[in-house]
């Protein structure tokens, strides 16, 4: 069967993940918390799809999902292969297989000094896919192979036989990635890559995510709350609300033309380089919605500033709002079309 179009490195369909509530002694299983609630998407090859929404919006454990390094409770995340052409429905990989293929993903976590094991040198650390993929090499071979990945993340290669705590936050990182692209994956999923670092250091890290997506032909999912982060680095944004993608754009056109409430809201924390247009912050009232029970109709309704009675009763459905000749632009929203939001440019 061939992929639906073949410039998508992954399709997600559908995607599910629920976790029981456990009550009591008995581990009684007493309600579901809805983590992800039915997202489909699709990440193309060689660009940088960001994820973003609260904290508690689904976007942690869509990325885990994605790799399966939690289990989706039910979905597809089908991957074309660049070297076969062939697609993988990865959800229908058992755990042995899964284990081989995982060898074209790659992931990047948010603390650099929680990511690395304070026991393990670097040369240890970088090469430790090698090790649990059995690929055959030798010591010397294996150092050729650390020294070129650190020369690629631009670090010394002398540094292979230190241990982590002789490093600043930013080079952690940087070993950290230096890891993750270690078997030359076509995917990786950066979860608040920069968001544990100095604000000093955060610019040359996502410059060395820049520059090794275009050496190594790679393909980010990217995680993160700075919206200014993601303005700066992502192709596409998809924005989550309580387990759903409520809207999925291009990042140029979804700050300067967002369609959402929930968007608009979230943007308008963004400085804007344009003085005349800048406006007061839009504080959401309350919490973000509880996802074990999440309100009825559109589960932003509690706290938008737009909410009309439909908006209590009728989930909106993720549609496509672009006009004739417009690129898409995916919104769930009632109003989508009435509302003239504001962005930032
Ligand atoms: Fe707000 Fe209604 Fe749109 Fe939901 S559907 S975002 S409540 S206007």
């Amino acid at each position: 069967m061939a992929f639906e179009n073949e410039n998508n490195l992954l399709e997600v369909k559908d995607l599910h993940k629920d976790f029981p509530i456990e009550r009591g002694l008995r581990r009684k299983v007493v309600g579901t918390i809805k983590a992800i609630d039915g997202i489909s998407f699709v990440i193309k090859r060689g660009e940088t799809l960001a994820l973003v929404g609260e904290s508690g919006s689904g976007k942690t454990t869509t990325g885990r999902c994605l790799m399966r390094a939690i289990e989706p409770t039910s979905g597809n995340i089908i991957y074309n292969m660049r070297s076969s052409g062939s697609e993988v429905d990865m959800m229908l990989l058992d755990k042995p297989l899964l284990k081989k293929f995982r060898k074209h993903m790659g992931m990047i976590f948010q603390d650099p000094y929680a990511s690395l094991n304070p026991r393990r040198t670097v040369f240890e650390t970088v090469s430790e896919a090698y090790v649990n993929h059995r690929i055959n090499t030798n010591r010397k071979e294996l150092e050729e192979i650390v020294a070129e990945l650190l020369g690629a993340v631009k670090l010394a290669p002398e540094y292979m036989l230190r241990y982590p705590h002789a490093f600043s936050g930013g080079q952690r990182q940087r070993i950290a990635i230096a890891r993750a692209i270690a078997l030359k994956p076509e995917f990786v999923v950066a979860d608040e890559p920069v968001s544990a670092l100095d604000v000093s250091v955060q610019a040359q890290i996502l410059n060395l995510l820049k520059e090794l997506q275009s050496e190594y032909t790679l393909t980010y999912l990217f995680i993160a709350h700075n919206l200014a982060v993601v303005k700066y680095i992502s192709d596409r944004v998809a924005v989550m609300y309580v387990g759903r993608i409520v809207e999925l754009a291009d990042t140029e056109e979804l700050f300067g033309n967002p369609k959402h409430p929930y968007t608009e809201a979230l943007l308008s924390a963004v400085p804007d380089t344009e003085p005349e247009r800048r406006r007061k912050e839009i504080e959401l009232q309350g919490e973000i919605a509880d996802p074990a029970n999440p309100p009825g109709g559109c589960s932003f309704h509690p706290r938008c500033n737009y909410a009309k009675e439909v908006c209590r009763n009728e989930e909106p459905k993720l549609v496509n709002a672009a006009g004739p000749d417009e690129k898409d632009h995916f919104v769930a929203c009632h109003f989508a079309d009435k509302f003239h939001l504001i962005g930032v440019e």
